[in-house]
């Protein structure tokens, strides 16, 4: 116990770490649990009987392997017992979602937006109709977080600038906030992207790690020492707008050449031949369908590599990941040409070639869930530790 804590504020410590180490990484026995808290066998008894006195666990014994020694409880996380609304909001399509303790989608709607069509009061009373939609069977979330391809306020939910939803200054938690009745936190979609693949996906277990995504824009979160790396103002990571060639296309925010331009949704349309304005259900299908020789002699794909490959290098300069973890558009590129673009990023970083461990480059694991999860999650970080 540290000097001068009080026994009620160690328990209420310890019973924090253990809901946390349960909802992210799953089921465990009393002994494992108690090992990795660093406790003892009746301290972690008792949490766990006062948690499964609450219904937010359940145990079960399970046999040991082998024939030696007793059968043990394991503890796992019942995922109805406490669960938040997650909303993902992207230019095509809303997300919204119940997600229960432990981190599985309990019940989520999906549905197709218009372009044009995300007006921030329509999208606000479509989270309001689908959440009271999916309240119905008694779950009542305890909290709600939602992700915005946008710069956001984290203290107060405020969007500053989303360009590609067209908003400016939309207090989108105090609005959402009103309407559910329910404290609302708003994110970043690829800093919550990171969030989610850090804690559940393609960077479990990697303390230093770059999430890249790309859809109309491209975005980036940034895992450094295990934590998300936020800056001064809350949020890193507008990597769609590191100027690479000041020579090169108009982007809407004003510069020339930022890497958005060339590996954007409509850079990838344009390395395939295909209208900018082509849907992204047919450019995913297109991208799927390549074989090996065509992505080998495609030279506006090669093109395209070749700038993933640029701004990756320069990533790796600055922050030194142990992986970059491709995600959205950017997870369906062919698997040859992200070999070469690790290979760029391994030769020709001076940071990449000193490291320990070579930089790697892994599609992410969650896929188009990953803004939503983060989003859960973020929820779930103000929740747990007052469950
Ligand atoms: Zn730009």
């Amino acid at each position: 116990m540290a000097l001068g804590a009080r026994p009620d504020g160690v328990r209420r410590h310890n019973r924090s770490t253990l809901l946390h180490r349960l909802h992210t990484v799953g089921p465990g026995s009393r002994t494992e649990l108690a090992a990795e808290l660093g406790l003892n066998r009746s301290t972690i008894k008792a949490l766990v009987d006062e948690l499964a006195a609450s219904g937010l666990v359940t145990e079960r014994s399970v046999e040991p392997n082998g024939t030696a020694g007793r059968p043990s409880l394991l503890v796992s996380p019942r995922a109805e017992a406490l669960c938040v609304l997650a909303v993902d909001v992207a230019v095509e399509r809303l997300t919204v979602a119940l997600v229960g303790f432990g981190g599985r989608i309990l019940v989520g709607r999906n549905s197709p937006a218009r372009r044009g069509d995300t007006e921030h009061g329509v999208v606000v009373e479509r989270v309001l109709a689908i959440a009271e939609t999916l309240s119905l069977g008694g779950l009542r979330p305890v909290g709600a977080a939602v992700s915005v391809p946008g710069i956001v306020r984290r203290s107060d939910g405020l969007v500053h600038e989303a360009p590609n939803l067209r908003w400016s200054e939309v207090p989108l938690g105090t609005l959402l906030g009103d309407g559910l009745g329910l404290p609302v936190a708003i994110g970043n979609d690829a800093d919550l992207g990171a969030m989610a693949e850090h804690s559940r996906g393609a960077a479990r277990g990697v303390g230093d790690a770059v999430y890249l995504s790309a859809d109309v824009g491209v975005g980036g979160g940034v895992i450094t020492g295990g934590v998300p790396l936020r800056g001064s103002t809350g949020h890193v990571g507008e990597v769609g707008h590191m100027i690479l060639r000041p020579d090169g296309r108009l982007c809407y925010c004003g510069c020339r050449g930022c890497w958005e331009t060339e590996v954007g949704e409509q850079a990838l349309c344009r390395a395939l031949s295909l209208p900018e304005d082509t849907s992204r259900r047919r450019l995913v299908a297109e991208l799927r369908g390549l074989t090996e020789e065509q992505v080998a002699a495609d030279a506006g794909l090669a093109e395209y590599a070749r700038w993933l490959g640029v701004g990756v290098v320069n990533l790796v300069n600055l922050l030194a990941p142990e992986l970059v973890v491709l995600g959205g558009l950017l997870a369906e590129v062919p698997a040859s040409l992200l070999a070469g673009v690790e290979q760029r990023a391994r030769g020709r970083s001076l940071v990449g070639r000193a490291a320990s461990r070579a930089v790697r480059i892994r599609p992410a694991e969650l896929g188009a869930q990953a803004s939503l999860l983060g989003a859960a999650e973020l929820a779930f970080e103000r929740v747990l530790p007052n469950s």
